[in-house]
């Protein structure tokens, strides 16, 4: 049996566990990154076919002060493009290019639901002031990855004033915890509405998330190659500092009280420091507590319960399109990066009372009324669009383009799909919908310029990047988190019960996406910097 000695070994080459390496590496660590596919960047990654590159993960990055700061750091650098984000309803579409923008919406909006005007204006305010607050998030680098010491000026006439808006800020997003539907169902009537305002969102995503993410919409940037660029830029500097990244390694044991992990072909690996950046179900499924102290145990045993009883938050089913139009023709209709929305009725129930009907009564429906239930679900959703040919015009040939068309999807419809045995039909019935409803309202009779088409469901993200329940962000927010969830704890949240054990990534802390997962993966840094300090003393 093959047995090696780490410093530290990282264990998931998603963004987090990239960012931890990278960090580690330029630090001297002895680094080792395993990571069970034939590739790094987990969630973030692309693929390319016949000319059309499409990324797999998000559309576009937010840099939430995080993400382009931590590349700087490294000595990273690469070409940013700009990323505008547009909103469309049936035949409204606009572009967001500033909070200005926000008017644009109130009209939208206004035009849509013309009886509800008044709340459509209340609710508009709520957004501005709760938009105001999130851009104090955004509005300098994370102070944490600024060399303060260098700039006094700007700790003094900057950063002061703004720890305070940060303060308050923080008191504002308290006060607006409560998930946005029951938030807007006190601020307006109409079901349609609120169902519009909702649908971009995870279900019960917090009110100050949601309401404040239309600032987000103007974070947004996309690097040059595509979203997978960033990933390979995060690989190649782990390379290059001389840490080793070792690829088709699946981790099925940690062995804290030998301070190991074994893959599946029974390879051993000791560290002197662990970070796990992956599915935190899996670490404690796979955690043995062998030969742990009692009291460790206990503390051990319990977070393991908290983790299996909590759920991953909702997945998406992804439609990947190579269209024989030109990205101009797409670009005149929401352009780069769109949330389109072809009817103004929403989901209503069928988000709500019949899709939890479906996935708790699956056995007693007929596969008609499941795929009934897809039919509808897709006529009445929101759509995330995206044109990667839009922002870098070499990832598609000339003349032609990809379009990535994405909604948010419960894990647990698929699952029972396919243990119905139904899964490629079901698949093909959600491509010719949603091809169908676009076909109809933005991209008229696009159909027949369908080069070639696939699609990736919640279950392809399970398999590829061993997501609990497909998970894309981490833990639903239908029930508490099982991990960190107030802004001023995040530094904590890479902590584990195991003292040479740390957390990183999307499962880590909640809400997560791309920042919080580099920024987890580097908090698990510190800490590991911290101590190999006090070491040395
Ligand atoms: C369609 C889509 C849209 C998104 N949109 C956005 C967005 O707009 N904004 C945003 O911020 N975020 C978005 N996200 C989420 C974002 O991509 C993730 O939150 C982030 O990339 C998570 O990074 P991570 O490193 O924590 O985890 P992952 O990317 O999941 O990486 C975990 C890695 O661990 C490996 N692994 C798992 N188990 C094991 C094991 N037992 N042994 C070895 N290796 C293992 C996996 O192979 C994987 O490579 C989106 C994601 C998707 C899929």
């Amino acid at each position: 049996m093959q047995s090696e000695k780490r410093q530290v070994v990282i264990v998931g080459a998603g963004m987090a566990g990239l960012t931890a390496a990278a960090f580690l590496a330029c630090q001297n660590f002895d680094v080792l990154l395993l990571d069970k596919n034939d590739r790094v960047g987990g969630l973030v990654s692309g693929f390319e076919s016949n000319g059309f590159v499409f990324d797999t993960g998000p559309r576009a990055f937010v840099n939430s002060g995080i993400v382009k700061p931590m590349l700087k750091n490294l000595g990273i650098e690469w070409e940013f493009l700009p990323n505008v984000v547009s909103i469309g309803i049936e035949d409204q579409l606009f572009a967001v290019r500033s909070m200005q923008d926000l008017q644009q919406y109130q009209q939208v909006l206004t035009q849509l639901y013309p009886e509800d005007e008044a709340d459509i204006e209340r609710i508009i305010a709520i957004i501005a002031q709760l938009s105001q607050h999130t851009a104090v998030l955004y509005e300098f680098d994370n102070p944490n990855l600024v060399d303060l010491k260098s700039d006094r000026k700007f700790v003094f006439r900057k950063l002061l004033p703004w720890t305070f808006k940060f303060l308050l800020a923080l008191r504002k997003f308290e006060q607006y915890k409560l998930p946005m539907e029951d938030f807007l169902n006190a601020q307006a009537a109409n079901p349609s509405l609120i169902d519009i305002l909702i649908q971009h969102f995870f279900r019960r995503t917090p009110t100050y998330f949601a309401l404040g993410y239309f600032y987000v919409y103007l974070d947004y940037f996309y690097p040059r190659g595509g979203t997978r660029a960033l990933s390979r830029l995060l690989k190649e500097k782990v390379l290059e500092c001389g840490g080793e990244i070792r690829l088709k390694k699946n981790i099925v044991e940690i062995i804290p009280a030998e301070s190991k992990v074994i893959d599946s072909t029974g390879c051993e690996y000791h560290y002197d420091s662990l970070i796990w950046a992956a599915d935190l179900k899996t670490m404690y499924r796979i955690l043995n507590p062998a030969r742990l102290e009692a009291k460790i145990a206990e503390k051990v045993e319990a977070e393991a319960q908290r983790k299996q009883s909590a759920r991953g938050a909702e997945s998406v089913f992804i439609l990947y399109l190579a269209v024989n139009r030109p990205p101009e023709y797409f670009r005149q209709r929401g352009g780069e990066h769109l949330f389109y929305t072809p009817s103004r009725r929403g989901l209503g129930a069928l988000n709500q009372q019949v899709r939890l009907d479906l996935t708790q009564n699956f056995d007693q429906k007929s596969k008609e009324e499941v795929f009934q239930w897809l039919q509808d679900y897709l006529r009445f959703n929101t759509y995330e669009i995206s044109i990667p040919a839009l922002r870098d015009e070499t990832l598609a040939p000339a003349g032609q383009t990809g379009v990535m068309v994405s909604c948010l999807f419960d894990y647990q419809i698929v699952k029972n799909v396919e243990k119905a045995g139904w899964y490629d039909e079901f698949k093909e019935a959600f491509e010719a919908g949603v091809i169908r409803i676009l076909s109809e309202s933005i991209y008229q009779d696009f159909d027949a310029d369908i080069l070639f088409r696939s699609s990736a469901t919640p279950l392809t993200i399970q398999r590829t990047c061993g997501s609990s329940e497909g998970a894309i962000t981490g833990w639903s927010f239908e029930t508490p988190p099982p991990v960190v969830h107030t802004l001023k704890d995040i530094p904590k949240s890479v902590r584990t019960p195991l003292a040479n054990v740390y957390q990183a990534g999307q499962w880590a802390y909640s809400p997560a996406g791309v920042p919080i997962a580099m920024l987890t993966g580097w908090y698990a840094t510190q800490d590991i910097l911290k101590q190999a300090k006090k070491k040395s003393r």
